[in-house]
């Protein structure tokens, strides 16, 4: 059986002005996260949210909260963040670090533990990880700035994931996801949409929200 389709509005591409409203509108249309791009200016070119965020929307919202931590040193955000309301938190592949050790940190807290694969990165660097983690994050555009353009080279790595891991994981997309891009990430095996303005950017976000969710579902059928 194949994993539910999951709807992960990114934070970064929001009024920032207005977080609780945005928040709620995405939850309004049935999204099931709230994506936090975290960045620190050192492993991402950018910095961005920090744990209060987090703690604050979690205050706010029943919706969960996955925090994508593209941060040197994710062992020193992996308690904040957890202890801040989050339901997964991502790291990085490409970290110089002892992956297993980080998912086993996070599965510790009690939540689900996710890695990410840059737009480089092969497949074949987290094999090593199955039975380890609960979720993979494939990043379509470069880690930094939200609206980039959609990078269709790294698709082809998902069906090779997929069938690493079989359907216990979710499988992400992360980078241009919207009405356009949709179809064929779902038909390659993702089933976390991770978008940032294919939702807010759009004029209705909760409408955004449950058109996305039509056209997976359109896109396993056909
Ligand atoms: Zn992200």
């Amino acid at each position: 059986m194949a994993r539910k389709i999951k709807i992960a509005p990114s934070l970064l591409a929001a009024d920032l002005a207005r977080i609780g409203e945005q928040v709620a509108l995405i939850e309004s249309g049935g999204a099931e996260f709230i994506h936090l791009d975290v960045m620190d200016g050192h492993f991402a070119p950018n910095l961005t949210f920090g744990p209060a965020i987090c703690a604050g929307i979690d205050k706010f919202s029943k919706i969960q909260i996955a925090s994508h931590l593209m941060v040197t040193n994710p062992e020193q955000f992996i308690k904040p963040f957890a202890d801040a309301g989050s339901d997964v938190i991502y790291f990085h592949a490409e970290l110089d670090a002892d992956l297993r050790a980080l998912a086993q940190s996070i599965r510790s807290l009690g939540i689900k533990a996710g890695i990410t694969l840059k737009t480089e990165t092969p497949a074949d660097v987290i094999a090593h990880l199955v039975g380890e983690i609960d979720d993979i994050l494939v990043m379509t555009v470069p880690i930094g700035y939200s609206g980039q353009e959609f990078m269709a080279e790294p698709v082809r790595k998902i069906p090779e994931l997929r069938k690493m891991f079989g359907e216990e994981i979710d499988i992400a997309v992360d980078g241009g996801i919207d009405m356009n891009t949709v179809r064929q990430v779902v038909e390659a095996g993702a089933n976390v949409l991770i978008a940032g303005k294919g939702v807010f950017g759009e004029r209705d976000p909760a409408a955004a929200v449950r058109q996305l969710r039509a056209a997976a579902e359109r896109a396993r059928k056909s």
